[in-house]
């Protein structure tokens, strides 16, 4: 499947003349080849087939620009002058404005010519140019499309084609249940139990935001220390948000990678209270943003999420036998069941209890 991503880029002086040199041949080529089209309909109403090639001699400054781009704005106008040649009530295709119609041009990936490092795109025919990438993604890269908008800013819209079809069928299913200490507490079919730490950077970088934000609430008003201060904590909370993501897309993928059937709890007010009141890291926003990412991957590699109901006691029962024996405040962690004596681990077992919807 093709996926759209869309980020900021941020062009040097020179990088911004070649982009508004590939806008402008862009739009050039669209309107030469139409003109030339409308032209020849109207002698023979035939077709005519033309190619930006033929325009480079007599339009050097063409040879200039990525010649992709140029192939583009062709594959563009044939498309338009094809919907004309199937419905003439139509018109003809309409003419680029300069000022109408959106500064753009599309480039496609070849043999790894456009890709990304350390928050840089390669482009054909420029190399780096600097980008914000706010998430990530997972595939190959198609083509980029590079566009203006009106206030001057500088997009990149980059087609992926996921390499996450449906995958194979597998009999394994898991339970997973959202911790407090850990991020999720996870135990599978075959007895596998694994404990997901929140990464530790993340919480050593969370405390060193706090820091800055506290920094920041003392300085003055208007001063120019406080402007200094608000982007420091702005930078931080960006990295921060874009680590916490970096470590959701890699669990959620591996979680849907391996297993056929995921339960997982409802996220409710009251588990994001408990949440907010003990997890020192990742915060209800981890939570959200993990479940969201499990549904789209279950969806896209066939799988099934099964979400508990909001009351099922998962924390209350004994996954050994089935006991119950009411609530258990958050301080205790573990305990003994009363009928059939295990050990109890709290995240472990409501795990396991969730693991259980599976069967
Ligand atoms: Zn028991």
């Amino acid at each position: 499947m093709l996926k759209a991503y869309k980020y900021r880029l941020y062009p040097t002086e020179q990088q911004k003349d070649y982009f508004a040199n590939c806008f402008g041949c862009a739009r050039f080529i669209y309107n030469q080849m139409l003109s030339e089209k409308i032209d020849h309909y109207k002698e023979t109403k035939q077709m005519l087939q033309n190619t930006p090639a033929q325009y480079k001699k007599e339009f050097p400054f063409l040879k200039e620009v990525d010649s992709l781009a140029l192939a583009n704005a062709q594959q563009n106008l044939e498309r338009a002058y094809k919907n004309f040649f199937r419905d003439k009530s139509v018109g003809f295709p309409k003419f680029k404005s300069k000022h109408k119609s959106k500064a753009s041009y599309t480039t496609n990936n070849q043999g790894g010519n456009i890709r990304l490092e350390d928050g840089k795109i390669k482009l054909p025919k420029i190399g780096f140019v600097k980008l914000k990438q706010h998430r990530t993604f997972e595939g190959v890269i198609k083509s980029c499309t590079i566009s203006m908008n009106k206030s001057g800013k500088y997009f990149v819209s980059i087609l992926v084609k996921s390499e996450e079809g449906k995958m194979e069928f597998t009999k394994r299913k898991i339970g997973i249940d959202l911790g407090l200490s850990d991020f999720a507490i996870t135990t599978n079919d075959l007895g596998e139990v694994k404990k997901h730490e929140n990464p530790k950077h993340l919480y050593k970088a969370e405390k060193r935001l706090k820091k800055a934000q506290r920094s920041l609430s003392r300085k003055q008003k208007g001063g120019k220390n406080r402007n200094k201060a608000r982007l420091q904590v702005a930078k931080k909370h960006e990295k921060i948000s874009n680590q916490r993501k970096d470590f959701l897309h890699k669990l959620t993928k591996k979680i849907t990678d391996e297993n056929q059937v995921i339960v997982i709890e409802t996220l409710s007010s009251k588990n994001l209270m408990k949440n907010r009141k003990l997890a020192k890291s990742i915060g209800d926003a981890g939570w959200h943003e993990f479940v969201r990412q499990l549904e789209y991957k279950a969806e896209q590699k066939g799988r099934t999420i099964i979400k508990a109901d909001r009351f099922y006691p998962s924390s209350q029962m004994c996954s050994a036998c089935g006991h119950r024996d009411g609530k258990k405040p958050l301080h205790i962690r573990q305990w003994e069941c009363p009928h059939c004596g295990e050990h109890l681990d709290r995240d472990i077992n409501a795990s396991k209890n969730l693991l259980a919807l599976a069967k």
